[in-house]
């Protein structure tokens, strides 16, 4: 058995181990680890993969992080939210079209207005669609009220990125100041977790600064406090932001890094965590065609569809390039069944498709 293989059989990995995964170079050793995650994959939570039909209800954002660009000192963008019967209809279309769960993400908001409208398109959601449907929220960070408010309204997961566990890096990343503080982001994960959420977290990869220590240390925080779910990917500039401006524009090389990078880390997050669910997210597909697919064979087994309707797409552009823009969902959709089914893997049409590692924690 080479280095290697005793590596990706370990039950317990150490800081080092995982600082050695990210860090190999060869092409055929980091084929050697996707394949190895791809069957750690495989035994615990199998080929298929399932959908989540991503709504972006609004690009107004009360936050300034230095990576984002809906960030709120952004004069540049031409502020938007879906109005309630469109979103709606948008899920109606994921009900339609089979996709068993929805994700619903937003710039951060947390006046009442916007607590009011997303319980209430909670409501609404389960109403027209026979609480059918899983839902997710990814709005930020809210009090113990709102998120149990939100839950109460059926919400059964939330997406809340920790961005990175390392607090210094953590506050290079963002203003200085109590709204963009580290330890409420803890506090939040903390309180989504009491409050019976199915919990996901994930950080972005090649931030400035960043080490692979620092990203070994994001897959041992995962799973220290013991995640449900992942939704991570590579770091993408934007112009109009701090960061964007400080990194400048990814060249075709740096594009290629930045996804091998990502792969990687799902890859080492799968022989850690084994039966989360992992997403592979639109960052991957926005630095490289196939990126996705790539990640559903590095160890993914969620996708996140795009279902906005375009004529909102080109508002929400968190980083550069992002993909179809103009693609409307069933476009989208056809693309995506023909190259899932390209890669062996199938589709968990209708099915909810909540992690088995949440399943065991609750036995539900
Ligand atoms: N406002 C909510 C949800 C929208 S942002 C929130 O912040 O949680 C969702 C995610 O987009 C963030 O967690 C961040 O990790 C990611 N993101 C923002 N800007 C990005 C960039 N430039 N490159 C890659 N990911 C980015
Ligand atoms: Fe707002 Fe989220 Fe972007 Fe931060 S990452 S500026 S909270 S949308």
């Amino acid at each position: 058995m080479t280095v290697l293989d005793k590596i990706f059989n370990k039950d317990e990995f150490t800081k080092d181990d995982l600082v050695s995964l990210l860090s190999l170079e060869d092409p055929l050793d980091i084929e050697k680890l996707f394949k190895a995650a791809y069957q750690v994959k495989l035994k615990h939570v199998g080929k298929t993969v399932w959908l989540r039909g991503l709504i972006e209800l609004s690009n107004i954002c009360t936050k300034d992080c230095f990576y984002c660009g809906i960030r709120k000192s952004n004069k540049n963008v031409d502020r938007f939210t879906i109005d309630f019967d469109e979103v709606v209809s948008e899920v109606i279309w994921i009900k339609e079209h089979r996709y068993g769960s929805l994700v619903m993400q937003s710039g951060e908001r947390s006046d009442e207005k916007f607590v009011d409208t997303v319980e209430a398109l909670l409501k609404e959601i389960h109403l027209k669609t026979g609480n059918s449907l899983g839902v997710t929220l990814s709005l930020g960070e809210q009090t113990l009220e709102t998120y149990e408010r939100w839950r109460k309204a059926g919400a059964h997961r939330y997406l809340l990125r920790i961005e990175s566990s390392n607090r210094e890096l953590y506050r290079k990343i963002h203003p200085d100041n109590k709204l963009h503080s580290y330890d409420t982001r803890l506090e939040c994960l903390r309180r989504l977790r009491k409050l019976g959420y199915q919990v996901g977290t994930g950080v972005m990869q090649g931030l400035p600064g960043q080490t692979m220590e620092d990203l070994a240390n994001d897959v041992l925080f995962f799973k220290e406090i013991d995640i449900d779910m992942i939704g991570m990917g590579p770091y993408i500039p934007h112009n109009e932001t701090p960061l964007g401006k400080q990194v400048g524009d990814y060249s075709e090389k740096q594009k290629e890094d930045a996804v091998t990078l990502g792969l990687k880390m799902i890859a080492v997050t799968r022989l850690v965590l084994k039966d989360v669910n992992i997403a592979s997210t639109t960052a991957l597909q926005a630095l490289s065609p196939l990126g996705r697919e790539h990640g559903l064979l590095a160890g993914a087994n969620v996708l996140m569809p795009n279902v906005t309707d375009t004529k909102f797409r080109s508002g929400y552009q968190l980083y550069n390039d992002k993909p179809a823009l103009n693609e409307n969902a069933d476009e989208s959709r056809l693309a995506l069944e023909k190259s899932i089914e390209n890669i062996g893997e199938n589709i968990g049409y209708d099915l909810q498709g909540n992690a088995n590692h949440w399943k065991k924690r609750t036995g539900e």
